[in-house]
């Protein structure tokens, strides 16, 4: 008996009912669930089946009479209470495999399933609006955030204008830096509520690939080359001059792929590559990697750098600051365009992320710009021959032919996306119109920071009139 009982143990606490009767229909055994579902406590066995269900078993006669009965298939029965009120349940009867004149049938309370399905999605849906309400509170309050710092910003840049003693403009520049630097919390706070609630979408353009990459090195270089590190670039010629794909996205991971890199990195080289990895029709893989020969990462914390608020440990946050947002965004990006985001890394001796990402090629095949990794002079890329060092600075020259060409359609794209109320790419275009008309004069840098703030208020019409203004100096 003691046998018996250690073998039907694991049945015992079953959430399903278990009832094992004989050819007659004998109970032999009931489980926890059965005698408490039923409410016979321990009275059930010795009892016969067709008390338990009676429309299936007929009263007295064997388990064999029963001809609505279907073994080893799930059927619908009734089952009865000891006081005679019944439930539903989904059966299903076998025949014991050790002993054939023993019957088991093992029968769930449907209606308890339905509640239980019906609670879950409760909790589902509850859980789904609490993050809900939680991303609008953030979106929100970054959004009400980025006016009061803009405010400051814009006040302050009105202050640059007159004459300042040389103390105050140092407190100025500081006050500016840090405005900028709160700008970009609030934006990754913005990109990161947004990617968790799916409200993330790309916007594939048509862009001219070396261009981009050019903008992500002057974005960077001189913070480089500041701290005395080299710096390297490398465009594989197999990457066609134009892609479809979403240009701001990908240097959003780029830039901050490589602000990390800057970060960490005191002596040595940082290197940015991008190949071509795969072609499916016109779909291009493109493969895009940045070394750094910085502090590193341990083995053990590679796994946790791609969650969202994760760095390394508490004295990083302290010496270096950032949020430990900037990865899990990249991640977030680089797998919404089809890729994948990974770091190799040793402490002290340096790391190397790597992306992918699919995009669309404008070409049959660029047999473009060839580019060749060297020992490069710090600031130099490898891959840019003086020529378009000189573009570069070209563009950053205000009143040159490609500053102009460069202003010209960073504004039409601006005012593209303002009318197509898209204000967060219209800021980013904003902010490369501020860099190229950086070197302007007065009267255009300040038209650029009207429409800059109008920008910010979402103020179409403000917009619209800073937009004209601007146009007509060019
Ligand atoms: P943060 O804004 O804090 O830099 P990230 O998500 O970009 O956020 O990075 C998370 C953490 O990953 C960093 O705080 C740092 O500990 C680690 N990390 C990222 N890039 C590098 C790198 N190139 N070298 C060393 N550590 C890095």
């Amino acid at each position: 008996m003691k046998q018996v009982e250690d073998s039907i143990f694991p049945m015992e606490d079953a959430l399903e009912m278990i009832l094992m009767f004989d050819r007659s229909g004998n109970i032999s055994y009931a489980n926890g669930a059965a005698r408490q579902k039923l409410e016979y406590d321990d009275a059930l066995c010795g009892r016969h089946i067709s008390e338990v269900f009676p429309n299936t078993f007929p009263a007295g006669k064997g388990v064999e009479e029963a001809d609505s009965l279907s073994q080893n298939e799930l059927c619908s029965l009734v089952a009865y209470r000891r006081n005679h009120t019944c439930f539903p349940v989904e059966a299903k009867i076998l025949k014991e495999a050790s002993n054939p004149e023993e019957y088991i049938c093992m029968a769930n309370d449907i209606l308890e399933r339905e509640y239980l399905g019906r609670e879950i999605e409760r909790i589902r849906q509850e859980a789904e609006q609490a993050a809900k309400v939680k991303s609008e509170f953030v979106a929100n309050v970054t959004h009400e955030l980025r006016t009061p710092v803009n405010g400051v910003l814009g006040n302050i840049r009105e202050l640059f204008d007159r004459p300042l003693d040389e103390v105050t403009l140092k407190s100025l520049h500081l006050v500016e830096r840090c405005c900028d630097d709160m700008n970009k919390i609030i934006n990754s706070i913005l990109d990161f509520s947004k990617l968790e609630a799916g409200k993330f979408t790309l916007e594939p353009r048509k862009f001219h690939f070396r261009n981009m990459m050019d903008y992500v090195k002057s974005n960077h270089i001189n913070k480089i080359t500041e701290k005395g590190l080299n710096f390297f670039m490398t465009v594989s010629p197999q990457i066609p001059e134009y892609i479809i794909g979403d240009e701001l996205r990908i240097v959003q991971i780029l830039n901050n792929l490589l602000s990390n890199a800057q970060k960490f990195t005191s002596i040595g080289k940082i290197s940015v590559e991008a190949v071509k990895t795969a072609q499916v029709n016109n779909r291009i893989e493109l493969f895009f990697i940045v070394s750094d020969t910085g502090i590193g990462i341990d083995k053990a914390d590679t796994d946790k750098l791609f969650q969202s608020f994760s760095q390394v440990d508490a004295s990083i946050s302290r010496k270096y600051g950032g949020t430990g947002l900037g990865l899990n965004i990249s991640k977030q990006l680089a797998e919404l365009m089809g890729g994948r985001i990974e770091v190799e890394s040793e402490k002290n001796k340096g790391s190397t992320f790597s992306f992918s990402i699919w995009v669309e090629g404008c070409e049959e095949e660029g047999a473009l710009q060839a580019s060749g990794i060297g020992e490069q002079q710090p600031g130099m890329a490898a891959g840019a021959s003086f020529e378009e060092e000189d573009l570069l600075e070209d563009i950053r020259v205000y009143g040159t032919e490609e500053n102009q060409k460069n202003l010209k359609k960073n504004l039409s794209k601006l005012i593209l996306c303002v009318e197509m109320e898209n204000w967060e790419k219209a800021e980013m275009f904003m902010e490369i119109v501020r860099e190229l008309t950086a070197q302007a004069p007065q009267d255009i840098k300040r038209t650029a920071l009207r429409l800059k703030m109008a920008i910010q208020k979402e103020d179409y019409e403000k917009v619209a009139k800073a937009f004209e203004e601007l146009n007509n100096f060019l």
